[in-house]
């Protein structure tokens, strides 16, 4: 399921795209890595994905100046250079560029009747991405630019359906297709690794945003941003609108109000103090007609930037576009009507801002702390800018990085606020603080913060950490893994970085100059390039605030009421005719959103067809070796066209010998291995000699059902078979990666597990980590909550919090449970082969030690136990968790196909059909919330549904219970109509057919054959989706409706359980904050 995004400007690294904007320049890595805890985040989701900074890289000051190894192939150079300077008569060019950084021919354009600029990027990328992007500075926090991002989405001139964007999700191979709202543009964004099906993406966004439907028809406005809702004369009034309850949900997180207040307290005179996603209390001053104005003066094609990037044909881009833009006629005033002003740097001292966030009846006394900074208000030279970056590496990066861990380490609080540095908009600001901070210590804070800095400015960073900074970064920018974020997509956003504000686009994305000539600086003079940089950015810059966030535990009862009032004084104030009015307006709009579009307005949205489907599995290259060079262990090989000269390695070594009690202790196992040092290295020099070598390395924990031996595949198994490993990962240029296996050894045999104060402190994190992800994404715990209740697996990722070396390394039998798993190209195999046997050689344990379980044929040491405990703890009931939150988050679910029971590929594409269709019109478009989706699991045979950010809870309870009846009628529509089906056939293809990363292509590979899934049972459930018939919906609607020992988990506000109990659902209760 995809969101319409907004984002929050001052996130900083914790929304996606804060760092996607620097992305093509760095993190690229970290930003498209799926929040696994996250449910709802499927793998093109943008929304709520963490960015760390890996850890890593090579040289001293002596060698920074070495290049780093990583190749780029360049054998495509000649045919790609061809796509440069291609001439159209409707189009002049500006300028042509290379970046050779990321192998881009690019020629800039400038559309000669409308004034549209363009820009063509040719790479091998079969992924393609376009996108459109208007620059709209808000002068408010009505949230219009915002309510226009999804608004112009609702239909449009040629595509008349009121929701293309739906249609194009439930029946497109897309790889990304989304918006997005940043403090001072709006994004469009498509991308395809199918020609076709590109070409009907960007006719549908194109057509969308220069003519869309909403500007002329009121309800849009209404559905999207705000309306008044009556049923009854009797009735209270109240606000629905989708960006409406979806910035309710942002006001709801104490995170997001604290960096709103640093946003607004740094930026008191242009748009960047203003909320471009909306504040709930100003949305409803946003009149229709204001709304339709924005549009008309930002939404014109001269103050547009129009991105291509991949290997489509350049002619066709300008032509297609030269359809849309000759429409319009020059607007010489619409790019300076949009330009962003700098804030100026006014403030003589440093201010304070004091502001209450809602907090639970037993949640304790505690305050957030943030310190800003305005970096700039003139433009950084690129030198700066890659000075900066390094800076805030060399500050906040990883957990050993000096301020970071000075903060952390000071006790005075739980967690981390801000983050560092941000600097994708035309201005940077550096935040950083600390929550969960007592009382006394709220002044504490920003002491602390300053004399961190004072300290490195007078004492300098030492040669080590300058190198692992820089060769982290360098790393990171050069390997440019995206993930499955398309590249082409990461190249738009670091190009608008600087485009955006009629710089060059292509200069923005060049890295190679800057970097040389940092490196020449520090090789100079040392460190005090960085010294320098905080006096003139930090120190003796008084622009600065400190934002404190106090705890009210009335403020959300108090915001309720001061709504219920207004619109109490509303209603009285209107006459019975007015009323009758709003009445009769929210049946119309009710009955819009429920009618179907009609046929005829369905068949203008193009659409591929089954046949332009792959038929196969897409296979990737694997070698199994056992008992690898003699060694004990499992050596796995996927060996791919092009790494780029890099080897990802993993290390999963067995750790079912550890008691049941001890698994809630593994993830904090895991996180010791990594952050409290190990053998003569304390945890600094540890995380140096990561970030000096390799790419990154991480520990983590991974249980895993497996098809039982000899089991027919496809079938529901009793849970009893899964693998349990402790896996270590990293990546490494060839020539580094016998540092990187000394690195995985040291930490797997001698990481310091002693370290109370660091266990102390990591827990505090963690549990103020799990708090706000109860209230801003409460429906994973809702997830994971019903998921417990009837799965052995899941039963056990929910316990999952802490620690066991001597079990897992026990000597006569680890090395039965290690598998080492390698990914790489031809180069770097032949390369680390020596390094790959003398690691095998010289890992733990005894070469000719005795065997493991078989977890394939027995059941797993846990899970007779876990199953005695589940009968005992995880009954089935309906249970409520109470937060302060002003939204809800609605799951139920339970058990849709038994043990035994053979689970058909036909369920993705209902899945898909149910979450796009019945789900997306009930729960969003009519219910009010962001979102409304469900999940099966063809493993476990357990369903769930699940909303988000809904104003609802009973209402949508009954959705939920609807369901199977509105599946049966969609089989029997589709035994008439087959479109429908072969859309929802598409889509579901195209979820199973994402764009990968090379690491990505062996994790995927390696996790096929750890589970023992064959390619035969692949190929058949593709087969299953490709031939799903209207039965398999009425077989799916039949087990809906029969689903076995339902239940529901809610997490939501006490008043909306009253509410809910009122209308006959009751929760057993929990207080949880
Ligand atoms: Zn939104």
């Amino acid at each position: 399921m995809l969101f319409l995004a907004y984002l929050s400007s001052t996130a900083g690294r914790t929304t996606a795209f804060a760092g996607m904007a620097k992305g093509a320049l760095r993190t690229s890595t970290s930003v498209a890595r799926r929040s696994s805890s996250a449910a709802f985040v499927n793998k093109r989701s943008s929304c709520a994905s963490q960015l760390l900074l890996p850890s890593f890289t090579a040289g001293r000051f002596s060698s920074s100046s070495s290049t780093c190894s990583i190749a780029r192939p360049s054998a495509v150079a000649t045919e790609l250079e061809k796509n440069l300077g291609v001439t159209h008569p409707a189009y002049d060019i500006i300028s042509t560029d290379i970046v050779n950084e990321f192998g881009a021919y690019c020629t800039l354009y400038r559309h000669k009747k409308s004034g549209a600029e363009l820009l063509s990027v040719s790479t091998d990328d079969d992924n393609k991405c376009f996108g459109i992007t208007f620059r709209t500075p808000p002068s408010d926090s009505t949230g219009v630019p915002h309510i226009l991002e999804h608004s112009v989405l609702c239909g449009s001139r040629k595509y008349k359906t009121k929701d293309p964007f739906v249609q194009l999700l439930q029946g497109s191979l897309q790889t990304f297709l989304n918006a997005f709202t940043y403090p001072d543009r709006t994004c469009y964004v498509v991308a395809s690794q199918n020609t076709k099906d590109f070409y009907n993406l960007i006719n549908v966004y194109a057509d969308a945003v220069f003519h869309p439907r909403a500007i002329s028809d009121p309800m849009v406005h209404a559905q999207e941003g705000w309306h008044l809702e009556l049923e009854e004369l009797s009735q209270p009034l109240t606000y629905k609108g989708v960006v409406y309850n979806e910035m309710k949900g942002v006001y709801s997180s104490p995170d997001s109000l604290l960096q709103r207040e640093a946003q607004h307290s740094i930026f008191p005179d242009n748009t960047y103090g203003v909320d471009s996603g909306g504040d709930p209390v100003e949305i409803p001053n946003l009149s229709f007609e204001q709304f339709a104005e924005f549009h008309k003066k930002f939404y014109h094609p001269a103050n547009s930037r129009i991105f291509f990037a991949g290997d489509d044909d350049v002619a066709k881009r300008l032509e297609i576009m030269d359809e849309y833009l000759s429409d319009f006629e020059e607007s010489p005033e619409s790019k300076p009507g949009s330009v962003v002003e700098y804030q100026k740097k006014t403030y003589d001292a440093p201010k304070l801002v004091r502001k209450p966030y809602p907090a639970g009846a037993d949640q304790p006394e505690t305050h957030m702390i943030m310190v800003n900074w305005l970096v700039n208000d003139r433009e950084l030279t690129p030198v700066e800018e890659i000075t900066i970056t390094i800076l805030d590496h060399l500050l906040m990066g990883t957990s050993s990085s000096i301020l970071r861990k000075t903060l952390m380490e000071s006790g005075l609080g739980d967690a981390i606020t801000g983050g560092g540095l941000m600097t994708e908009l035309l201005q940077g600001v550096f935040s950083v603080g600390l929550k969960g901070v007592k009382p006394e210590n709220v002044g504490k804070v920003e002491e602390l913060v300053v004399e961190t800095l004072k300290k490195v400015a007078e004492e300098g960073f030492s040669e080590d950490a300058v190198a692992a900074s820089m060769n982290t970064i360098e790393f990171d920018m050069r390997e440019f893994n995206t993930g499955s974020f398309p590249k082409g997509l990461s190249l738009m956003l670091g190009s608008m970085s600087k485009w955006i504000y009629d710089k060059s686009p292509t200069e923005a994305l060049k890295f190679e100059e800057p970097l040389a000539e940092l490196k020449a600086t520090i090789a100079e003079s040392g460190s005090k390039v960085f010294q320098d940089m905080i006096r003139d950015f930090l120190l003796e810059n008084s622009h600065r605030t400190t934002v404190e966030m106090y705890p009210s535990k009335t403020l959300e009862e108090e915001q309720l009421s001061a709504e219920k009032e207004k619109l109490a004084k509303m209603k009285e104030s209107m006459s019975e005719d007015d009323l009758k009015q709003i009445i009769d307006k929210t049946v119309e709009l009710k009955k819009i959103q429920a009618s179907e579009d009609p046929p005829e307005a369905r068949a203008t949205i193009p659409s591929l067809e089954l046949e332009d489907l792959k038929r196969e599995v897409t296979e990737y290259p694997i070698e199994v070796t056992e008992n690898a060079a003699n060694s004990g262990i499992t050596l796995v090989q996927h060996e791919l066209g092009s790494t780029s000269g890099i080897a990802y390695a993993s290390l999963a070594v067995d750790v079912s010998g550890i008691p049941l009690e001890d698994v809630p202790l593994l993830p904090l196992f895991t996180r010791i291995m990594m952050e409290t040092g190990a053998g003569e290295y304390d945890s600094v020099a540890l995380s140096r000699r990561i970030g000096m070598h390799t790419g990154g390395v991480s520990v983590s924990t991974m249980i895993t059902g497996v098809n039982k031996e000899g089991a027919p595949e496809g079938v529901i198994g009793e849970g009893e078979h899964f693998v349990s490993k402790l896996t270590i990962s990293g990546k490494a240029t060839s020539d580094k990666v016998d540092e990187m296996f000394s690195i995985f050894d040291l930490i797997l045999r001698d990481a310091k597990l002693d370290s109370k104060a660091k266990i102390i402190e990591l827990l505090k994190e963690s549990k103020s980590r799990k708090e706000s992800s109860v209230q801003g994404s409460g429906h994973s715990t809702a997830n994971a909550r019903i998921r417990s209740r009837y799965n052995v697996i899941g039963y056990i990722n929910e316990m999952i919090l802490e620690n066991m070396r001597n079990t897992i390394l026990a000597k006569s039998t680890c090395r039965d449970g290690m598998i080492l798993d390698i990914t790489g190209d031809k180069a770097v195999f032949e390369k680390i082969q020596p390094a790959v046997e003398e690691f095998l050689e010289k890992l733990p344990g005894d070469s000719q030690g005795e065997k493991l379980p078989n977890f394939y044929s027995e059941p797993h040491p846990w899970a007779k136990q876990i199953k005695e405990e589940m009968s005992k703890k995880a009954l089935i009931v309906d249970e409520g968790f109470v937060v302060p939150t002003q939204v809800s988050y609605v799951g139920k679910g339970g058990r849709l196909y038994d043990i035994g029971e053979e689970v058909s590929g036909s369920t993705a594409v209902i899945q898909k059909f149910l979450g796009t269709g019945y789900l997306w019109d009930n729960v969003r478009v009519i219910g009010g919330a962001y979102g409304g989706f469900c999940q099966f699991q063809p493993r476990d045979g357990i369903f769930t549904f699940l909303s988000y950010r809904d104003p609802n809870l009973a209402g949508t309870i009954d959705v939920y219970d609807a369901a199977s009846d509105s599946l049966m009628a969609s089989a029997v529509e589709m035994e008439k109509n087959p479109e429908a089906l072969a859309t929802a056939i598409i889509g579901a293809i195209g979820d199973m057919d994402g764009a990968l990363s090379p690491d990505q292509k062996g994790a995927v590979a390696f996790r096929r054959w750890l589970v023992r899934e064959t390619p035969e049972q692949r190929q058949k459930y593709r087969d299953q989706v490709l031939n799903t018939k209207p039965s398999d919906f009425r077989d799916f609607a039949q087990r809906l409706r029969a689903l076995k020992d339902t239940s529901a988990a809610v997490v939501s506000s006490k008043a909306a359980f009253e509410d809910a109990s009122k209308a006959g659902k009751t929760f057993t209760l929990k207080e949880v904050m």
